[in-house]
């Protein structure tokens, strides 16, 4: 079969073909229909050798929707021919957190050469996926594999970050997010279905910030000098109660970190880089709280599809086959890609 393999550091993947795996034990063979392109993956594709803990070969593809195509003879929860999406963040499965479906949080994670489905494991960039067990997917419903492929990454990070954070988002308060791309499109509509709060939106691009706009923001602006005023007129005065930065570098950090009223929190999913230095007294607003969720736990998948079949949700997707991925990677790289772009087997 078909897959597209990292098979050096800081080189581009390689299209290869590979043998399709047998499922073995309560191991299910997955029928690959979509699977998002997620910026992390150009992180993966530049890591210096040695940043992570991968072992190279491995099929890229972290955001993976189709249908169970065998099983194993152990396996069970999931019938042949049944719509999946996958649920990515591969823990140890025997540690308390794993126990409980918080596999990405697992306590073994230093121990793993691997974060989950593409990411150190074979992933779903390919036209088939072995996964090790029926509790990594969760049913699909009628959604198309296109719109599902995105939730569990995209869709499933944005809703964990926004969990963390609802209690303070009520009617009158102000979240701001900062980078409208995969993730932060789905931020904008899953703050918008999930609390009552005041959604504003920053980006570089303005096609981005018309994306923001059509996922329910109230507001949006570019990256500025003067970004932080116009927030905090936007936002009533008072500063922002919780920001979501999908971004990460200084630049969006400092911006985060300066529009945040006192007891506010940051929230920081992109993997830009920046730093933040905390001292007291500092420059910080008291109360300050800080977060830096990681991808999201099993039950938060099956609600997060949830809100998707009701309507809620509507990922904006780019199509691309299988075939053309090194053009999705470029156009991922050069900030050209609305919303996901998602691969196709062809
Ligand atoms: P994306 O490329 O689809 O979107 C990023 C968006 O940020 C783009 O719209 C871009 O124009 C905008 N942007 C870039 N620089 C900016 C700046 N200085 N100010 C404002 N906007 C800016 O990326 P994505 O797939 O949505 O991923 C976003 C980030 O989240 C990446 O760093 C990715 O690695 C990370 N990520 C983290 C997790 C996690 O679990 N923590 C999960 C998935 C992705
Ligand atoms: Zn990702
Ligand atoms: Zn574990």
């Amino acid at each position: 079969m078909r897959a597209l393999r990292l098979t050096a550091w800081g080189e581009p993947p390689e299209q290869a073909d590979v043998e399709r795996p047998v499922p073995r034990g309560a191991q299910v063979l997955v029928r690959v229909e979509a699977t998002g392109l997620c910026h992390s993956d150009l992180h993966v594709i530049d890591a210096a050798p040695g940043a992570l803990p991968y072992r190279l070969p491995f099929t890229l593809g972290h955001e993976v929707a189709g249908r169970a195509a065998a099983l194993g003879p152990d396996a069970d929860g999931v019938a042949v021919g049944e719509p999946v999406v996958l649920y990515g963040p591969w823990g140890c499965g025997a540690c308390g957190r794993c126990a409980v479906g918080w596999d990405n949080y697992c306590d073994r994670r230093d121990t793993l050469r691997w974060h989950g489905a593409g990411l150190g494991r074979d992933g779903g960039m390919a036209e088939y996926v072995l996964v090790p067990s029926a509790r990594h997917l969760a049913p699909a419903g009628d959604l198309t594999a296109e719109q599902t492929a995105p939730l569990s990454d995209a869709g499933l990070t944005s809703y964990h970050a926004v969990a963390g954070l609802r209690p303070a988002l009520g009617e009158g308060a102000t979240a701001v997010v900062i980078g409208i791309g995969g993730l932060g499109h789905l931020a904008v509509q899953i703050l918008r279905a999930t609390t009552a709060c005041r959604v504003l939106a920053v980006d570089v691009r303005e096609d981005a910030l018309a994306l923001a706009d059509r996922s329910g923001a109230d507001f949006g602006t570019l990256m500025r000098a003067d970004t932080a005023g116009v927030l905090r007129t936007r936002g009533g005065g008072a500063g922002a109660d919780a920001v979501l930065d999908f971004v990460g570098t200084p630049e969006t950090l400092e911006l985060a970190t300066g529009i945040l009223r006192p007891g506010g929190e940051v929230a920081v999913v992109g993997s830009g880089g920046g730093r933040l230095t905390v001292s007291k007294p500092g420059v910080l607003p008291p109360g300050f709280r800080l977060s830096l969720p990681f991808w999201g736990p099993r039950p938060q998948l099956a609600e997060v599809v949830a809100l998707a079949r009701s309507g809620a949700l509507r990922v904006e997707t780019e199509r691309f086959p299988l075939s053309a991925a090194p053009e999705a990677i470029e156009r991922l790289r050069r900030g050209r890609v609305r919303g996901r772009a998602v691969l196709v087997p062809d």
